[in-house]
């Protein structure tokens, strides 16, 4: 039977999935230290996993970073988690001498899981609450100018703080590699191989288990009105206006409407017909989802997944680069469409179409099949894993730096033929393809990598 050392980032959307699978370990008789913050303190003790509280290392925020970290600032975030890996040096460093875990599962976004596993060199295995993200996966993820901004701007203060955690003993490369998927760490994905945008460019280090949940409701989808659930998840959720327009804008159908708004909207301000709508903090998301026939989300992974697990389609409205790349692959599998304007419109397209609810359904039946919460239990118990096997990132990666020499050879050389006011036109033109020229180059390589390997 194993120690095993949980890490968690405090957030909701981060926990949920690691919960049933610290309550099956430790059914199966292994020891689980979970160490995490007080708001998850009573859902991780049902698990009968042991608590460990580590809020006295979060540190207090500014009104300015409070409001940053809520409109989720990548840079904020770094910079926030980067403290918490220092703050909580000295303690974990006394934990793991007198706790020795044989084994650490950290959520993919908690630096001091990750950075304390590799300083102490103890096995670990990463829990990937979103898709897998690497140069493919990533390229679903659309940043907005607001998100870019905040990346570029903050990258001197990221390095400021990364060098902070070298005077520790964590070694980063960058804030990148802090975050992103490799092939060579173990890894729980909690979607399909079919849902995951370019899955074969994964090594079998990453086990994709479908969702990670503890209960597992029959659906009931035919009442006597349409039932639509609407929810902006757990974080950004402060949406009085949005909520009020899809009350507007759906009340008077057929339908009943239930809402989770979170715990700081105040509810009373909404005008709405207390007969079909019903509205409240905080809902049982997945039993809703039983009995939905829309659900009109924020897409955050598990919103998603738990949604087409319980074969409910979707109407989209992501509002990060990881919602949307989210989106994005929902629509394409043809179990949602993007929210425009229109909300009236767009439900109703949806309700009346059954076509929606068959794509929800085929995934959900490739989401059970994916093996849940015993698989990827099964595969924490044989960690750590050696794998000899082809990189092919890494073989992309050769080839892409090999086509980008071919490519600046050729247009230096007719650079130099042509000479003057042609040279320089090719030069231009040149430079403006190079991207996507290469995009196309390293996507018609991938493909045939796929094919033989
Ligand atoms: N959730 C819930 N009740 C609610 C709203 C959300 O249990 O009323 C859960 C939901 O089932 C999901 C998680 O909170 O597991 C939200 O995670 P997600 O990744 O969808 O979004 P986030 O809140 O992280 O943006």
């Amino acid at each position: 039977m194993k120690n095993i050392a949980f890490f968690c980032i405090p957030a909701f959307g981060h926990t949920n999935p690691l919960l049933p699978i610290a309550r099956e370990l430790v059914e199966r008789g292994h020891h689980v230290r979970f160490y995490s913050f007080d708001l998850f303190k009573e859902k991780i003790e049902s698990t009968k996993a042991t608590y460990i509280s580590c809020d006295r290392f979060l540190s207090s925020l500014t009104n300015k970073q409070e409001k940053k970290l809520k409109n989720i600032s990548t840079t904020e975030m770094t910079i926030q988690s980067i403290h918490i890996t220092i703050e909580m040096d000295s303690f974990l460093n006394e934990e793991f001498k007198k706790e020795k875990p044989d084994l650490i599962i950290t959520d993919s976004a908690c630096f001091w899981g990750k950075l304390s596993a590799m300083k102490y060199k103890i096995p670990y295995v990463v829990s990937t609450t979103t898709f897998a993200f690497n140069q493919l996966s990533s390229s679903y993820m659309k940043q907005s100018f607001k998100e870019v901004a905040d990346i570029i701007f903050g990258l001197p203060k990221v390095s400021k703080e990364l060098k902070k955690l070298e005077q520790y003993g964590y070694h980063v490369k960058n804030a990148i590699s802090l975050v992103s998927s490799d092939n060579h760490t173990d890894t729980l994905v909690y979607t399909s191989k079919s849902f995951q945008p370019f899955a074969e460019s994964f090594s079998s280090h990453y086990q994709f288990v479908g969702p990670s949940l503890f209960d597992h409701y029959t659906l009931d989808k035919h009442h006597e009105r349409a039932l639509i659930y609407i929810s902006m998840g757990t974080i950004i959720n402060e949406r009085l206006d949005f909520y009020q327009k899809c009350i507007d804008c759906l009340q008077d159908e057929d339908v009943d409407i239930i809402i989770s708004v979170g715990n700081n909207v105040p509810i009373e301000q909404l005008h709405f017909n207390k007969e079909k709508v019903h509205i409240y903090p905080s809902v049982n998301q997945l039993e809703v989802l039983s009995r939905a026939n829309l659900f009109i989300t924020h897409c955050g992974m598990n919103s998603v997944s738990e949604s087409l697990y319980m074969a409910t389609p979707m109407l989209l409205c992501p509002q990060t680069a990881e919602q949307r790349a989210v989106a994005r692959r929902t629509k394409e599998i043809g179990a949602g469409i993007m929210l425009d304007d229109d909300i009236h419109s767009s439900a109703m397209k949806i309700l009346h179409n059954p076509q929606f609810v068959s794509s929800a359904m085929q995934y959900r039946q490739d989401f059970i099949s994916s093996g849940g919460v015993k698989k990827a239990v099964d595969y924490i118990e044989g960690a750590p894993y050696k794998k000899d096997e082809v990189d092919l990132i890494e073989e992309l990666n050769k080839y892409n730096r090999k086509t980008k020499l071919i490519y600046w050879m050729i247009i230096i050389l007719l650079i130099f033929l042509l000479k003057g006011k042609y040279g320089l036109i090719i030069g231009i033109i040149a430079f403006l393809c190079s991207f996507p020229v290469r995009k196309k180059l390293q996507m018609r390589k991938y493909d045939k990598m796929i094919k033989n390997y």
